[in-house]
């Protein structure tokens, strides 16, 4: 059986304008204390990569990065 591909999960924190439109599309980014995202685990399988591309395409800012490892 061919292994799955892993991606890293970044947010660039500083820049995250915290409007959860990444909390809305992808369950693994929640909204911390500090009114800005975080990511819960940072290293993903590609089953979950569409929702995690989908939070790095619709973030405003653009802080999100999905990283194939
Ligand atoms: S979509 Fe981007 S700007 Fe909005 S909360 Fe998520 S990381 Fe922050």
């Amino acid at each position: 059986m061919a292994k799955l591909a892993k991606y890293k999960i970044t947010i660039e924190r500083e820049g995250c304008i915290s409007d959860a439109i990444c909390t809305a599309l992808c369950r693994n980014f929640i909204m911390d204390d500090d009114g800005k995202a975080s990511v819960i685990n940072e290293i993903v399988d590609e089953s979950e990569y569409p929702s995690h591309h989908e939070a790095e395409i619709s973030c405003p800012t653009g802080v999100i990065r999905v990283r194939r490892i």
